[in-house]
């Protein structure tokens, strides 16, 4: 996410880029005073040490192949010590039922998202206060320009006079007020819009429903269809803890904007035998330690199809990685959903074009952290496989085609945040002036801004070239805006 970018992107020298930004830039909107304040120089925590699993009897589970010896030989401690979290002692309840190490993606899924202790159920992470910083809390205009390309899709789309609008993880859904606002002056838009947040966290949930001032509406007359509705706009808005439970049968519209990073990866590492699954469990010491899988798993199959679409060359220079099957799962129902009800979606993350090697990182308190570190107090995310995404939407149906990915700073300048910008600074403070500036170089700029003249260690750091987009639309709606 934004807060691993700006902690990788701090360690890059300024860059002297005569990057073509408006004269704004030369002097000095809102959220983010944070910056670089997090920097640090080692960005990577330090590896656990990997670790061979002696071979030993084993049985298949449903989930995963691997040592269960574990079974056989309990080991005399305990893995639980005092001060184990509830999230740690759930972890070392799994591995130790399950008899045998767990995968990294069961892992991250039950660190970011278990239902009643994870990362993100019980608390607002994000922010200066928070653990991270992402887009939509930098800047306004963030929101209000994918406000401008959701609604030419509309146009395109030929203007239904009713389309789902759902925001994938919305965070504490500051990108769907900030867009709400800046498209409130087209009536036939905002009038067509059903609001449907994608999130699994009760918490978050309840930060978005205040974010966009929404009101429950009371059932009245035996009505038990209540509404909830936001004063924004007056546009109806409801919750959803998945995708597939959002109403179809309506031209849709999705945003995942960094959804796609906080899905579950597994990785492999190239060992003598081959490709083994790195695998995650209890050391003697009681904490957690990566361990190789002695045998094949069921993500090895993900493993296989990602590999038959890369080179052999791309594979060849590659020891570590990393396959992300919810990735390709979602993209599917993605793509089903444009192609039977027609609309597009919009993905922006950070990520690779191409196969992603050794991308997993933890984040805690704008600090990189180990990831197996007091697990559930630190956010987990992995660069997304854009490369991925397209075999899979292209894969679900020929209904829909793929568009990008192409910078950030590309689409945001498509879609004229340089006027958003300069419009903004006609009529603001100094102080709005300045975080306007800076809000906007780390939007579309690259490293280092050159006309920054506060501290060092706050210097904004530009993710514009970092961030990718892709649009997944169907082919009856022609190419998007910014992708033309
Ligand atoms: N888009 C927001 C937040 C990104 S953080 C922003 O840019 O500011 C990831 C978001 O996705 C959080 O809201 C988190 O609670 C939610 N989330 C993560 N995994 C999820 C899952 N499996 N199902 C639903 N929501 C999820």
């Amino acid at each position: 996410m934004m807060r691993k970018l700006l902690l990788q992107a701090s360690a890059l020298r300024r860059l002297s880029t005569a990057h073509s930004l408006p004269s704004l830039l030369t002097s000095s909107s809102r959220r983010c005073s944070s910056s670089s304040s997090s920097k640090t120089t080692s960005p990577q925590p330090p590896i656990t040490s990997l670790e061979h699993l002696d071979d030993g009897p084993s049985q298949a589970t449903s989930k995963i192949s691997i040592d269960r010896s574990a079974l056989y030989n309990p080991p005399e401690h305990s893995h639980e010590t005092s001060s184990d979290s509830e999230l740690v002692k759930h972890l070392k309840g799994i591995i130790k039922f399950r008899g045998g190490p767990i995968s990294v993606a069961e892992y991250m899924e039950e660190v970011l998202t278990n239902p009643k202790v994870g990362f993100y159920i019980n608390r607002d992470v994000f922010g200066t206060e928070g653990d991270f910083i992402t887009s939509p809390e930098v800047s306004q205009m963030f929101g209000e320009m994918i406000g401008v390309w959701v609604m030419c899709l509309w146009e395109q789309m030929g203007q239904p006079s009713k389309v789902n609008l759902v925001e994938l993880g919305p965070g504490r859904g500051t990108l769907m007020a900030d867009l709400l606002r800046g498209t409130s002056k087209f009536k036939n838009f905002i009038e067509s819009l059903q609001i449907h947040m994608v999130e699994c966290s009760p918490t978050l949930q309840k930060l978005q429903h205040k974010n966009l001032k929404c009101v429950d509406e009371d059932s009245h007359n035996g009505n038990v269809n209540k509404r909830t509705i936001s004063m924004l706009t007056g546009t109806p808005v409801s919750w959803h803890a998945a995708l597939e439970q959002v109403p179809s049968g309506l031209p849709t519209i999705i945003i995942a904007h960094e959804f796609y990073d906080a899905l579950p990866v597994h990785q492999f590492q190239r060992a003598s035998r081959g490709w083994c699954e790195k695998m995650i469990d209890v050391a003697e010491d009681s904490s957690f330690r990566f361990v190789l899988s002695p045998q094949s798993t069921p993500a090895k199959l993900y493993l296989m199809e990602r590999c038959k679409r890369a080179g052999a060359e791309e594979i060849a220079k590659l020891d570590q990685i990393e396959v992300c099957p919810k990735a390709i799962e979602l993209t599917h129902t993605i793509a089903k959903r444009i192609s039977s009800d027609g609309g597009g979606a919009l993905v922006i993350d950070y990520g690779l074009d191409g196969i992603v090697s050794d991308s997993l990182q933890a984040i805690r308190k704008h600090k990189f952290v180990n990831i197996l570190d007091n697990p559930g107090s630190a956010d987990l995310s992995a660069y997304v496989d854009f490369a991925s995404i397209r075999h899979s939407a292209e894969e679900a149906s020929d209904d829909v085609i793929v568009h990008g990915p192409i910078t950030q700073s590309q689409f945001l300048g498509s879609l004229g945040i340089n006027f958003r910008v300069e419009a903004l600074l006609k009529n603001c403070t100094d102080e709005q002036a300045e975080s306007l500036r800076t809000g906007y170089w780390r939007l579309v700029g690259e490293g280092e801004a050159p006309f920054w003249e506060g501290p060092d260690d706050q210097v904004p750091i530009g993710m514009g070239t970092r961030y990718l987009v892709m649009a997944i639309v169907n082919k009856k709606q022609g190419i998007p805006v910014s992708f033309q």
